[in-house]
């Protein structure tokens, strides 16, 4: 539960505290009579929760036979057998940064080869994609000096930061390759917003791919690369980064940031977070054309590829890749494997009408709602309530 502004002004030690994350509500010191409806709703979940299980084996492929691959999010080695538990064919995005966070300096070449196999060796025969180092903005590593900036999302972050950290961007890049030779690994290049910074990695991939040659180390020659899709600028000439990669892969945590200029981290104005607003819903579909025209994959991995309710708007926008969160995957695959791909595009095609995001919201859960009528019940109040 995030964006709840009064919520810490309110709570006091010892108070119970219900929270309803599946539909937004939290409830501060609730009735008995509301603690047992609580009680019996949490005692459901648990029950879907191991029905939803039973979709770990099946194809995620709708009524129509069309097929999209559902990958895992992780952080660390730990989280492939979870992922893997849930039904995901590969890591769609691997955040190395943890690798980088509450320590002391910075991984050498060797600890960052070794925690990159165990993740291409836990998942093999699927794909690894590995993110290179996203740091600044949001992210921190109490290693990395960064110097203090008036705008950390628009300053030296992510792929940023590893063109002008050299060193540290090779030693990256080594290790993922060395790491290659184990499995299939895919390498994926944060917030470009052009040509030159992809070009740039290129040389340096090359570069590195030569010395490692040279050492006598195996890798995989062929690896593919990718893009993340967050800002504005890559979603207007995505066409033309589409012919420089393997794939391309939306970020939509941080293209919606900047597409509608919100800080995702500041409560004040995460009311206007609206991953349905018109603007997102183009670029989505910006992007999944570009791909299509250049014949290359395109994924999304945001949050917003784990939300069942966005399940058919990704389908329909014709995404070949979603992936999340390990508990997300059976969820989004149940929606996928009782729909169909036709049907998703139509209601692309009315979504796009509207001029605002509470409309698109409105007509969304009203199609969901009727649909899947097991799996999205009425619409309740997404506000925090208190019961006394
Ligand atoms: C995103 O921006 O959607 C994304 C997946 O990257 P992160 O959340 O790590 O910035
Ligand atoms: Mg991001």
């Amino acid at each position: 539960m995030v964006g709840l502004e009064s919520a810490t002004a309110l709570v006091r030690e010892g108070l119970s505290v219900i929270i309803d994350g599946t539909s937004g509500i939290v409830i501060l010191n609730p009735s008995q009579a509301t603690f047992k409806e609580y009680l019996e709703k949490k005692q459901l979940y648990e029950y879907l929760e191991q029905e939803l299980l039973s979709y770990r084996e099946l194809a995620a492929e709708t009524l129509d036979g069309h097929s999209i691959t559902l990958r895992g999010n992780v952080e660390l080695a730990e989280e492939v057998d979870l992922a893997l538990r849930e039904g995901a064919k590969g890591v769609g995005l691997y955040r190395t940064e943890f690798l980088f966070m509450n320590r002391a300096g910075i991984p050498e070449e060797e600890e960052q080869y070794q925690a990159y196999r165990e993740v291409v060796e836990r998942m093999a025969p699927h794909p690894v994609t590995i993110r290179t180092l996203d740091v600044g903005g949001d992210k921190l590593v109490s290693d990395i000096d960064l110097s203090e900036e008036a705008n950390p999302a628009l300053g030296l972050r992510a792929i940023r930061f590893s063109l002008q950290e050299e060193k540290l961007f090779n030693t990256q890049l080594r290790a993922i390759l060395r790491a290659s030779a184990h499995g299939k690994v895919r390498i994926l290049f944060p917030m470009i917003t052009g040509l030159t910074e992809i070009r740039c990695c290129k040389d340096i991939l090359e570069k590195v791919k030569i010395a490692l040659t040279a050492e006598g180390y195996a890798f995989d020659a062929e690896i593919q690369i990718g893009i993340m899709i967050e800002t504005p600028s890559a979603v207007l000439i995505a066409e033309l980064l589409a012919q420089e990669v393997d794939f391309l892969s939306v970020g939509t945590n941080d293209l919606i940031q900047y597409c509608l200029a919100i800080d995702r981290g500041n409560e004040h104005v995460a009311y206007l977070y609206e991953p349905l607003h018109p603007a997102v819903l183009r670029a989505l579909q910006m992007v999944c054309r570009a791909g299509q025209s250049a014949g290359i994959e395109v994924g999304i991995c945001g949050e917003m590829a784990a939300e069942p309710l966005y399940a058919l708007v990704l389908l329909g926008l014709g995404f070949d890749e979603l992936s999340m969160n390990a508990p997300y995957l059976p969820r989004v695959k149940r929606i996928i494997r009782q729909a169909r791909r036709s049907e998703a595009a139509e209601l692309v095609t009315e979504l796009l009408q509207f001029g605002t995001a509470p409309e698109v919201a409105r007509c969304l859960q009203e199609k969901m709602q009727q649909r899947f009528p097991g799996i999205f019940p009425a619409q309740q109040a997404r506000k925090a309530s208190a019961d006394s």
